[in-house]
Protein backbone atom coordinates (compact mmCIF):
# COMPACT_ATOMS: atom_id res chain seq x y z
CA UNK A 1 0.00 0.00 0.00
CA UNK A 2 1.17 3.90 0.03
CA UNK A 3 1.24 3.84 3.34
CA UNK A 4 4.44 1.04 3.36
CA UNK A 5 6.50 2.95 0.51
CA UNK A 6 8.12 6.08 0.41
CA UNK A 7 9.33 7.34 -3.45
CA UNK A 8 12.71 8.69 -3.64
CA UNK A 9 12.49 9.23 -7.58
CA UNK A 10 14.07 12.20 -8.88
CA UNK A 11 11.60 12.66 -11.07
CA UNK A 12 7.72 11.83 -11.54
CA UNK A 13 8.08 12.24 -7.48
CA UNK A 14 5.70 11.41 -5.40
CA UNK A 15 2.82 14.06 -4.54
CA UNK A 16 1.28 15.12 -0.99
CA UNK A 17 -1.44 12.09 -0.33
CA UNK A 18 -3.95 14.52 1.10
CA UNK A 19 -3.71 16.28 -3.17
CA UNK A 20 -3.86 13.01 -4.31
CA UNK A 21 -7.19 11.93 -2.25
CA UNK A 22 -8.74 14.81 -3.11
CA UNK A 23 -7.75 14.62 -7.06
CA UNK A 24 -9.24 10.96 -7.00
CA UNK A 25 -12.47 12.62 -6.52
CA UNK A 26 -11.97 15.45 -8.45
CA UNK A 27 -11.31 12.88 -11.87
CA UNK A 28 -15.10 11.63 -11.31
CA UNK A 29 -17.16 14.71 -10.03
CA UNK A 30 -15.50 17.82 -9.86
CA UNK A 31 -17.60 20.18 -7.52
CA UNK A 32 -20.74 18.50 -7.67
CA UNK A 33 -20.58 19.39 -11.59
CA UNK A 34 -21.33 15.57 -12.16
CA UNK A 35 -18.21 15.67 -15.01
CA UNK A 36 -14.22 15.01 -13.95
CA UNK A 37 -11.99 18.16 -13.78
CA UNK A 38 -10.05 16.80 -16.61
CA UNK A 39 -13.24 16.49 -18.91
CA UNK A 40 -14.08 20.35 -18.01
CA UNK A 41 -13.65 22.72 -21.25
CA UNK A 42 -9.96 24.22 -20.83
CA UNK A 43 -12.27 27.75 -22.01
CA UNK A 44 -14.70 27.16 -19.13
CA UNK A 45 -15.35 30.07 -15.90
CA UNK A 46 -14.16 26.83 -13.66
CA UNK A 47 -10.57 25.93 -15.71
CA UNK A 48 -10.32 30.23 -15.55
CA UNK A 49 -10.32 30.22 -12.25
CA UNK A 50 -8.25 27.04 -12.10
CA UNK A 51 -5.95 28.87 -13.88
CA UNK A 52 -6.00 32.10 -11.97
CA UNK A 53 -5.59 30.66 -8.58
CA UNK A 54 -2.67 28.29 -9.36
CA UNK A 55 -1.02 30.85 -10.85
CA UNK A 56 -1.98 33.60 -7.52
CA UNK A 57 -0.65 31.03 -5.36
CA UNK A 58 2.76 30.52 -7.30
CA UNK A 59 3.10 33.89 -7.52
CA UNK A 60 2.59 34.61 -3.46
CA UNK A 61 5.12 31.49 -3.14
CA UNK A 62 7.84 33.26 -5.09
CA UNK A 63 6.86 37.11 -4.46
CA UNK A 64 6.92 37.45 -8.02
CA UNK A 65 7.30 41.01 -9.17
CA UNK A 66 4.27 42.47 -10.97
CA UNK A 67 6.11 43.22 -14.25
CA UNK A 68 6.68 39.43 -14.63
CA UNK A 69 4.49 36.74 -16.59
CA UNK A 70 3.61 33.15 -16.04
CA UNK A 71 2.87 31.04 -18.57
CA UNK A 72 1.67 27.72 -17.97
CA UNK A 73 2.88 25.27 -20.97
CA UNK A 74 3.15 21.81 -22.02
CA UNK A 75 6.44 19.44 -23.57
CA UNK A 76 8.81 19.93 -19.93
CA UNK A 77 12.13 21.01 -19.27
CA UNK A 78 13.20 19.97 -22.55
CA UNK A 79 10.82 22.13 -24.82
CA UNK A 80 12.06 25.23 -22.95
CA UNK A 81 15.77 24.38 -24.01
CA UNK A 82 14.28 25.02 -27.30
CA UNK A 83 11.65 27.45 -26.06
CA UNK A 84 14.20 29.87 -23.99
CA UNK A 85 17.01 30.61 -27.09
CA UNK A 86 13.83 31.16 -29.41
CA UNK A 87 12.50 34.06 -27.05
CA UNK A 88 15.40 35.60 -25.86
CA UNK A 89 16.45 36.37 -29.41
CA UNK A 90 14.57 39.70 -29.30
CA UNK A 91 17.98 40.69 -26.92
CA UNK A 92 20.15 40.17 -30.11
CA UNK A 93 21.12 43.45 -31.41
CA UNK A 94 24.22 42.18 -33.40
CA UNK A 95 24.28 39.35 -36.07
CA UNK A 96 27.03 37.84 -34.37
CA UNK A 97 25.57 37.54 -31.06
CA UNK A 98 26.51 34.79 -28.02
CA UNK A 99 24.39 32.63 -25.93
CA UNK A 100 26.31 31.92 -22.37
CA UNK A 101 25.62 28.59 -20.76
CA UNK A 102 27.08 27.63 -17.60
CA UNK A 103 27.63 23.99 -17.72
CA UNK A 104 27.35 22.41 -14.73
CA UNK A 105 25.92 18.99 -14.86
CA UNK A 106 24.10 17.01 -17.78
CA UNK A 107 20.77 19.27 -17.82
CA UNK A 108 22.59 22.90 -18.73
CA UNK A 109 24.95 20.44 -21.09
CA UNK A 110 21.47 19.39 -22.90
CA UNK A 111 20.43 23.01 -22.30
CA UNK A 112 23.43 24.23 -24.16
CA UNK A 113 23.78 21.26 -27.56
CA UNK A 114 19.99 22.45 -28.12
CA UNK A 115 21.30 26.51 -28.76
CA UNK A 116 23.94 25.07 -30.48
CA UNK A 117 21.59 22.88 -32.54
CA UNK A 118 19.14 25.92 -33.37
CA UNK A 119 21.67 28.62 -34.10
CA UNK A 120 25.17 26.81 -34.21
CA UNK A 121 27.73 26.17 -32.40
CA UNK A 122 29.62 29.52 -32.78
CA UNK A 123 26.75 30.95 -31.16
CA UNK A 124 27.02 29.12 -28.05
CA UNK A 125 29.77 30.28 -25.19
CA UNK A 126 30.33 27.44 -22.67
CA UNK A 127 31.21 29.83 -19.65
CA UNK A 128 32.38 26.99 -17.66
CA UNK A 129 32.37 23.39 -17.82
CA UNK A 130 32.35 21.42 -14.35
CA UNK A 131 33.72 17.98 -16.36
CA UNK A 132 36.51 19.73 -17.99
CA UNK A 133 37.39 21.52 -14.99
CA UNK A 134 36.89 18.82 -12.54
CA UNK A 135 36.98 15.85 -14.38
CA UNK A 136 33.10 14.51 -14.10
CA UNK A 137 30.11 16.57 -12.86
CA UNK A 138 30.27 17.27 -9.55
CA UNK A 139 31.40 20.86 -8.59
CA UNK A 140 30.98 24.34 -9.47
CA UNK A 141 34.18 26.37 -10.95
CA UNK A 142 34.51 29.79 -8.89
CA UNK A 143 32.50 32.66 -10.77
CA UNK A 144 35.96 34.89 -11.34
CA UNK A 145 37.38 31.88 -13.53
CA UNK A 146 34.47 31.86 -15.75
CA UNK A 147 34.76 33.06 -19.25
CA UNK A 148 31.98 34.89 -20.50
CA UNK A 149 30.91 37.17 -23.58
CA UNK A 150 32.23 40.27 -22.91
CA UNK A 151 30.12 43.44 -24.25
CA UNK A 152 26.60 43.79 -26.69
CA UNK A 153 27.17 40.51 -28.10
CA UNK A 154 26.01 38.41 -25.13
CA UNK A 155 22.36 37.91 -25.36
CA UNK A 156 21.78 35.82 -22.11
CA UNK A 157 23.28 33.95 -19.33
CA UNK A 158 21.77 30.56 -19.35
CA UNK A 159 22.14 27.83 -15.75
CA UNK A 160 20.51 25.05 -14.35
CA UNK A 161 19.42 25.83 -10.48
CA UNK A 162 19.91 22.18 -9.80
CA UNK A 163 21.43 19.70 -11.62
CA UNK A 164 19.13 16.59 -10.83
CA UNK A 165 21.59 14.05 -12.21
CA UNK A 166 24.75 14.95 -10.66
CA UNK A 167 23.30 16.38 -7.26
CA UNK A 168 24.74 19.71 -8.13
CA UNK A 169 23.00 22.55 -6.76
CA UNK A 170 24.56 26.12 -7.05
CA UNK A 171 24.07 27.76 -3.28
CA UNK A 172 22.42 31.15 -4.59
CA UNK A 173 22.07 33.35 -7.19
CA UNK A 174 25.53 33.65 -9.10
CA UNK A 175 26.58 36.74 -8.45
CA UNK A 176 28.62 38.01 -10.90
CA UNK A 177 25.42 37.32 -12.79
CA UNK A 178 23.55 39.94 -11.51
CA UNK A 179 22.01 42.79 -13.64
CA UNK A 180 22.52 40.77 -17.16
CA UNK A 181 19.85 39.14 -19.13
CA UNK A 182 19.94 35.70 -16.78
CA UNK A 183 17.66 32.47 -17.94
CA UNK A 184 17.71 29.54 -15.55
CA UNK A 185 16.24 25.95 -14.88
CA UNK A 186 14.93 25.31 -11.82
CA UNK A 187 12.92 22.15 -12.58
CA UNK A 188 14.18 20.43 -9.62
CA UNK A 189 14.43 22.73 -6.95
CA UNK A 190 11.80 25.24 -7.42
CA UNK A 191 9.67 25.67 -4.33
CA UNK A 192 12.29 24.25 -2.78
CA UNK A 193 13.61 27.71 -1.51
CA UNK A 194 13.02 31.24 -1.47
CA UNK A 195 14.25 33.19 -5.00
CA UNK A 196 14.34 36.67 -5.56
CA UNK A 197 12.57 36.49 -9.18
CA UNK A 198 13.59 40.29 -9.98
CA UNK A 199 17.42 38.98 -10.53
CA UNK A 200 16.00 36.27 -13.40
CA UNK A 201 14.60 37.41 -16.82
CA UNK A 202 13.41 34.16 -16.80
CA UNK A 203 12.75 30.92 -15.20
CA UNK A 204 11.01 27.89 -16.19
CA UNK A 205 10.61 24.31 -14.67
CA UNK A 206 8.86 21.06 -15.19
CA UNK A 207 6.10 20.23 -12.71
CA UNK A 208 7.32 16.69 -12.12
CA UNK A 209 9.00 17.08 -9.32
CA UNK A 210 7.87 19.87 -6.93
CA UNK A 211 4.96 21.08 -8.15
CA UNK A 212 2.77 18.81 -9.26
CA UNK A 213 2.16 16.25 -12.18
CA UNK A 214 4.00 15.61 -15.91
CA UNK A 215 2.35 17.36 -18.51
CA UNK A 216 2.85 20.65 -17.17
CA UNK A 217 5.47 23.14 -17.68
CA UNK A 218 5.81 26.84 -15.93
CA UNK A 219 7.48 29.64 -17.10
CA UNK A 220 7.93 32.90 -15.13
CA UNK A 221 9.40 36.06 -17.11
CA UNK A 222 9.84 39.30 -17.49
CA UNK A 223 7.08 40.74 -19.10
CA UNK A 224 9.72 43.05 -21.23
CA UNK A 225 10.84 40.18 -22.69
CA UNK A 226 7.60 40.02 -24.77
CA UNK A 227 8.01 43.09 -26.25
CA UNK A 228 11.23 42.24 -27.60
CA UNK A 229 10.84 39.36 -30.54
CA UNK A 230 11.32 39.96 -33.95
CA UNK A 231 8.55 39.19 -36.37
CA UNK A 232 9.02 35.91 -38.64
CA UNK A 233 10.28 38.20 -41.66
CA UNK A 234 12.95 40.04 -39.78
CA UNK A 235 13.83 36.55 -38.35
CA UNK A 236 13.67 34.91 -42.07
CA UNK A 237 15.81 37.87 -43.55
CA UNK A 238 18.21 37.53 -40.95
CA UNK A 239 18.32 33.45 -41.74
CA UNK A 240 16.64 32.59 -37.99
CA UNK A 241 14.99 29.86 -37.03
CA UNK A 242 11.24 30.86 -36.61
CA UNK A 243 10.12 29.90 -32.88
CA UNK A 244 6.99 27.13 -33.35
CA UNK A 245 4.09 28.28 -32.08
CA UNK A 246 3.72 26.42 -28.97
CA UNK A 247 7.07 27.86 -28.03
CA UNK A 248 6.32 31.47 -29.05
CA UNK A 249 5.61 33.26 -25.40
CA UNK A 250 4.15 36.12 -26.25
CA UNK A 251 1.59 34.52 -28.31
CA UNK A 252 0.82 31.69 -25.39
CA UNK A 253 1.04 34.83 -23.14
CA UNK A 254 -1.73 36.72 -25.00
CA UNK A 255 -3.77 33.84 -24.62
CA UNK A 256 -3.42 33.61 -20.39
CA UNK A 257 -1.81 30.05 -21.61
CA UNK A 258 -4.99 28.78 -23.57
CA UNK A 259 -3.39 29.60 -27.33
CA UNK A 260 -4.36 25.40 -27.62
CA UNK A 261 -5.96 22.88 -24.89
CA UNK A 262 -4.28 23.19 -21.59
CA UNK A 263 -3.92 20.00 -19.06
CA UNK A 264 -6.50 21.67 -16.48
CA UNK A 265 -6.42 18.57 -14.26
CA UNK A 266 -2.39 19.12 -13.73
CA UNK A 267 -3.12 23.26 -13.22
CA UNK A 268 -5.20 22.43 -10.52
CA UNK A 269 -2.44 19.93 -9.21
CA UNK A 270 -0.43 22.45 -9.02
CA UNK A 271 -2.70 24.77 -7.06
CA UNK A 272 -3.62 22.28 -4.61
CA UNK A 273 0.08 21.50 -4.09
CA UNK A 274 0.84 25.17 -3.81
CA UNK A 275 -2.46 25.52 -1.21
CA UNK A 276 -0.67 23.18 0.74
CA UNK A 277 2.54 24.66 0.66
CA UNK A 278 1.12 27.94 1.61
CA UNK A 279 -0.73 26.70 4.76
CA UNK A 280 2.49 25.05 5.72
CA UNK A 281 4.53 28.65 6.04
CA UNK A 282 5.81 29.60 2.29
CA UNK A 283 8.50 28.82 0.87
CA UNK A 284 11.08 30.83 4.27
CA UNK A 285 9.68 27.45 5.99
CA UNK A 286 10.19 24.84 3.23
CA UNK A 287 13.66 25.97 2.94
CA UNK A 288 14.25 25.39 6.77
CA UNK A 289 12.81 21.70 5.94
CA UNK A 290 14.76 21.29 2.83
CA UNK A 291 17.44 22.20 4.56
CA UNK A 292 17.16 20.12 7.81
CA UNK A 293 16.40 16.67 5.39
CA UNK A 294 19.45 17.24 3.25
CA UNK A 295 21.55 18.07 5.96
CA UNK A 296 20.50 14.91 8.30
CA UNK A 297 21.13 12.54 4.70
CA UNK A 298 24.07 13.92 4.07
CA UNK A 299 25.09 13.65 7.39
CA UNK A 300 23.88 10.19 7.68
CA UNK A 301 26.33 9.04 4.63
CA UNK A 302 29.01 10.91 6.21
CA UNK A 303 29.02 8.76 9.03
CA UNK A 304 29.86 6.02 6.70
CA UNK A 305 32.92 6.95 4.43
CA UNK A 306 34.21 4.15 3.62
CA UNK A 307 30.83 2.91 2.50
CA UNK A 308 29.17 5.75 0.96
CA UNK A 309 31.41 8.60 -0.90
CA UNK A 310 29.11 11.41 -1.94
CA UNK A 311 29.55 12.55 -5.37
CA UNK A 312 29.15 16.47 -5.50
CA UNK A 313 32.03 18.67 -3.67
CA UNK A 314 31.26 20.45 -0.78
CA UNK A 315 29.41 23.65 -1.88
CA UNK A 316 27.81 22.47 -4.88
CA UNK A 317 25.77 19.54 -2.92
CA UNK A 318 22.47 20.00 -3.99
CA UNK A 319 19.64 19.46 -1.01
CA UNK A 320 17.26 18.00 -3.69
CA UNK A 321 19.11 15.27 -5.23
CA UNK A 322 21.45 13.57 -2.95
CA UNK A 323 24.20 11.78 -4.96
CA UNK A 324 26.60 8.86 -3.57
CA UNK A 325 28.39 6.08 -4.37
CA UNK A 326 29.11 3.06 -2.43
CA UNK A 327 32.10 1.13 -2.32
CA UNK A 328 32.85 -1.88 -2.91
CA UNK A 329 30.53 -0.66 -6.08
CA UNK A 330 29.43 -4.27 -5.42
CA UNK A 331 27.50 -2.67 -2.14
CA UNK A 332 25.25 -0.72 -4.19
CA UNK A 333 22.79 -3.39 -5.48
CA UNK A 334 22.78 -4.84 -1.74
CA UNK A 335 22.27 -1.47 -0.55
CA UNK A 336 19.23 -0.84 -3.41
CA UNK A 337 17.78 -4.42 -2.58
CA UNK A 338 17.48 -3.75 1.17
CA UNK A 339 16.38 -0.51 0.57
CA UNK A 340 13.24 -1.86 -1.43
CA UNK A 341 12.91 -4.39 1.38
CA UNK A 342 11.90 -1.84 3.69
CA UNK A 343 9.74 -0.09 1.00
CA UNK A 344 12.21 2.57 0.36
CA UNK A 345 12.03 3.05 -3.44
CA UNK A 346 13.43 5.23 -6.05
CA UNK A 347 16.85 5.35 -4.75
CA UNK A 348 18.66 4.24 -7.86
CA UNK A 349 20.83 6.98 -9.47
CA UNK A 350 20.38 8.13 -13.06
CA UNK A 351 20.98 5.44 -15.75
CA UNK A 352 23.68 7.71 -17.69
CA UNK A 353 25.48 7.48 -14.21
CA UNK A 354 24.57 5.00 -11.84
CA UNK A 355 24.97 5.20 -8.07
CA UNK A 356 23.16 5.71 -5.14
CA UNK A 357 20.51 9.22 -5.84
CA UNK A 358 18.01 10.08 -2.97
CA UNK A 359 15.58 12.97 -3.82
CA UNK A 360 14.82 14.80 -1.65
CA UNK A 361 11.38 17.06 -2.83
CA UNK A 362 9.51 19.00 -0.55
CA UNK A 363 6.69 15.74 -0.78
CA UNK A 364 9.38 13.24 1.47
CA UNK A 365 8.68 14.42 4.74
CA UNK A 366 10.99 14.18 7.91
CA UNK A 367 9.52 11.14 8.61
CA UNK A 368 10.62 9.39 5.49
CA UNK A 369 14.28 11.13 6.31
CA UNK A 370 14.33 9.41 9.71
CA UNK A 371 13.34 5.72 7.93
CA UNK A 372 16.05 6.02 5.39
CA UNK A 373 18.62 7.85 8.02
CA UNK A 374 18.41 5.11 10.24
CA UNK A 375 18.45 2.40 7.13
CA UNK A 376 21.56 4.45 5.83
CA UNK A 377 23.32 3.99 9.61
CA UNK A 378 22.60 0.19 9.86
CA UNK A 379 23.72 -0.67 6.45
CA UNK A 380 26.65 1.36 7.07
CA UNK A 381 27.48 -0.60 10.54
CA UNK A 382 26.66 -3.70 8.97
CA UNK A 383 29.16 -3.82 6.28
CA UNK A 384 31.98 -1.50 8.09
N1 LIG B 1 15.94 20.13 -16.43
C1 LIG B 1 16.13 19.46 -15.28
C2 LIG B 1 16.91 20.10 -14.19
C3 LIG B 1 15.59 18.18 -15.14
O1 LIG B 1 15.78 17.51 -14.00
C4 LIG B 1 14.87 17.61 -16.20
C5 LIG B 1 14.22 16.26 -16.10
N2 LIG B 1 14.57 15.44 -15.11
C6 LIG B 1 14.73 18.33 -17.37
C7 LIG B 1 15.26 19.60 -17.45
C8 LIG B 1 14.00 17.77 -18.54
O2 LIG B 1 12.66 17.77 -18.22
P1 LIG B 1 11.54 17.01 -19.03
O3 LIG B 1 11.76 15.56 -18.87
O4 LIG B 1 10.31 17.52 -18.35
O5 LIG B 1 11.64 17.46 -20.44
Amino acid sequence: TREEITYFGAGPASLPTTVLQNASSAILNFQNTGLGIAEHSHRSALSSDIIATTESSLRNLLSIPKDYTVIFMQGGGTTQFSAVPYNLLGYWKLKRARMDYAVTGGWSQKGSEEAKRLYGDESVNVITNSKKVFGSYGGIEEEKEWKRTEGEERVFTYYCDNETVDGVEFPGFPSSLEGGVVAADMSSNILSRRVDVSRFHLIFAGAQKNIGTTGLTIVILKSSILQTQPTPTTLRALGLPIPPIMMDYPILAKSNSLYNTLPIFDVWIAGEVMKELIAAGGLAKQEEVANRKAERLYAALGRAPGIFKIVPLEGARSRMNICARAQPVELEGVFLKGAEERGLLGLKGHRSVGGIRISNYNSIREVDVDTLVQYIDEFGQRNA
